[in-house]
């Protein structure tokens, strides 16, 4: 006989991570905090969320990257989602954490284009 759909745990933390960070931005460690588990599991969520969102039209996962406090590089290229080590470029420690967000796409015209920016 089947049972009722019931969310898995892991399905339901990813929900929450993704409410949270609907139009804004926060580090794993804010959101560990506010959803009561460690860092490392959010760290765990986060590529599966990655992943969920790019098959959604309306909505993008944004990542802010690690900046080194001491030189100002930028961690651009940077694919894994975790905070870095050390600063390639003056080996400091002092690297703040990535922050993410998921930011809702409401009209492709108003879409702006952020990259040019900075570079
Ligand atoms: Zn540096």
């Amino acid at each position: 006989m089947p049972l009722p759909e019931q969310l898995p745990p892991e399905r339901t933390v990813r929900r929450r991570i993704i409410d949270l960070l609907a139009d804004t931005r926060m580090s794993s460690y804010q959101l560990a905090r506010r959803l009561g588990i460690p860092e490392r599991q959010v760290e765990e969520h986060l590529p599966h969320i990655v992943k969920s969102l790019a098959r959604d039209r309306m909505r993008r996962f944004v990542l802010e990257p690690a900046t080194c406090f001491d030189c100002g590089f930028v961690f651009r290229e940077r694919r894994k989602l975790t905070r870095p080590g050390r600063c390639p470029a003056c080996r400091s420690e002092g690297i703040s954490a990535p922050r993410y967000g998921i930011d809702s796409i409401k009209r492709r015209s108003e879409r702006l284009d952020s990259q040019a920016a900075s570079e």
